[in-house]
């Protein structure tokens, strides 16, 4: 028997249970579909297990895009604090850690029952494991769904099955495909916030550092297109991660440099300079005071026994140069198996910003991930998802 719903929400993850539930609070008949048989791996994985849900400092500039201004409208109608309270009225205990990351005490469970209950308590119909065969659009403008479950007509239909990463949790580009069977354009995806990899003899030199971590500054581009992140860069056998590697992988282009400031804040040639006078110590301790040992012996090499009274200035000012301006050109990255996100997705310019509704087909939204709205590490993209998915479900 066919089944009839106002609205019919594709992917019970962050966005798709926000959007199902405000949609439903508004007396709106809504089903939930998720082909997965369990609920919201990204959140239950997210935040080392404990769901960095939002960021205390939200704005636009803290997401990357093809349309920079198109996020605006969404997080403004729906902040960080209406989700902290949100978070608050369920009892979910969290704290802040560094750059305003929120996180739960307990468990990014928490938040997945919060959303689960949500949805139940304004009705809505789930549909878990469900698959969809096929999306047609009928001519009155309702959308068929072909599911493993039969069939179902909705008035409206929200595609909010994420993006790509992490394949082996049940990431699909069936949102994708959508969006190109109906005309509207995607930005060309790429895996984001995801480890830089390294080929070649001159890595295996530093593949031997694997778990030294240490603060950088870590840039990329020019002009005004140039990013930083002052963040911890971690050596790994492949190349390099940690949270200053994810966040200006999003900013990465292939084939271009990124440059790394190994002592930010400091002027090491000055230092060490400095320092020479009547100093009987070698090069490698000296620079060992302030960076990690294996580090500073791996870097200098043979110079590490220089002592450093004996150092030329012009191998001081070298040295320098190389430990504050390192660049390096990535061969690539660790692909979606590492990724935390998609950049790109559905093309902003074909959704409009209140409703994320496709200008060009009423009724059909793109919410989350899905889109091309891509934030930074630390709580961005589950902000991104609610407010998208708000901005969506008071639309319907
Ligand atoms: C390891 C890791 C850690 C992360 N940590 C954080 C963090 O701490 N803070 C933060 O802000 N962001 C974090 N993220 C990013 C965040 O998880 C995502 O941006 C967010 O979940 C996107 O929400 P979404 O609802 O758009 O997609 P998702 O939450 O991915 O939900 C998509 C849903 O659609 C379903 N689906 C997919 N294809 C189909 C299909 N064909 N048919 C039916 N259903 C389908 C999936 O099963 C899934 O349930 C992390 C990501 C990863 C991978």
């Amino acid at each position: 028997m066919m089944q009839q719903f106002d609205v019919a929400v594709l992917g019970a993850g962050a966005a798709g249970m926000m959007c199902a539930a405000v949609a439903a609070q508004r007396g709106r008949r809504v089903v939930l579909l998720d082909h997965s048989g369990t609920l919201a791996e990204k959140i239950r994985i997210s935040g080392g297990g404990r769901c960095n849900f939002t960021n205390r400092r939200v704005g636009p500039e803290n997401f990357l895009s093809a349309n920079p201004h198109f996020c605006k409208s969404a997080l403004a109608g729906y902040t960080p604090q209406d989700f902290i309270g949100l978070v608050n009225s369920h009892g979910i205990a969290w704290h802040e850690k560094h750059r305003g990351q929120l996180f739960c005490n307990d468990s990014s469970q928490s938040i997945i029952d919060m959303l689960r209950t949500e949805c139940d308590r304004a009705g809505v119909a789930w549909r878990m494991p469900c698959s969809v065969a096929q999306v047609t659009h009928e001519a009155n403008g309702a959308f068929l769904l072909a599911t493993s479950q039969g069939e179902l007509r909705a008035t409206r239909l929200v595609i909010a099955t994420g993006g790509l990463a992490i394949p082996q949790l049940g990431a699909t580009d069936f949102g994708l495909k959508i969006a190109r069977q109906f005309g509207l354009k995607v930005v060309e995806p790429r895996p984001a916030l995801v480890p830089l990899t390294f080929d070649g003899v001159a890595w295996e030199h530093f593949s031997e550092l694997a778990g030294v971590a240490l603060e950088a500054g870590v840039s990329t581009g020019r002009g005004r297109g140039r990013q930083t992140f002052l963040e911890d860069v971690l050596f790994t056998h492949r190349g390099l991660s940690g949270p200053g590697i994810l966040q200006i992988s999003s900013y990465w282009q292939p084939g271009e440099p990124i440059e790394l400031d190994l002592a930010p804040g400091q002027q090491i040639t000055d230092l060490l300079i400095a320092a020479k006078s009547g100093n009987r110590q070698q090069l490698g301790t000296v620079l060992s005071a302030s960076w990690p040992r294996r580090l500073a012996e791996q870097w200098l090499g043979e110079q590490a026994v220089l002592r450093m009274a004996d150092a030329p200035d012009r191998v001081l000012r070298e040295l320098g140069q190389r430990i504050q301006a390192w660049s390096l050109v990535p061969s690539g990255t660790a692909g979606y198996k590492k990724a935390e996100v998609m950049r790109g997705g559905v093309d902003t310019r074909g959704l409009d910003q209140r409703s994320l509704q496709a200008k060009s087909v009423p009724g059909l939204h793109f919410i989350g991930e899905v889109v091309d709205v891509t934030g930074w590490l630390g709580g961005y993209n589950f902000q991104w998802a609610w407010s998208s998915a708000v901005a969506c479900g008071r639309s319907l």
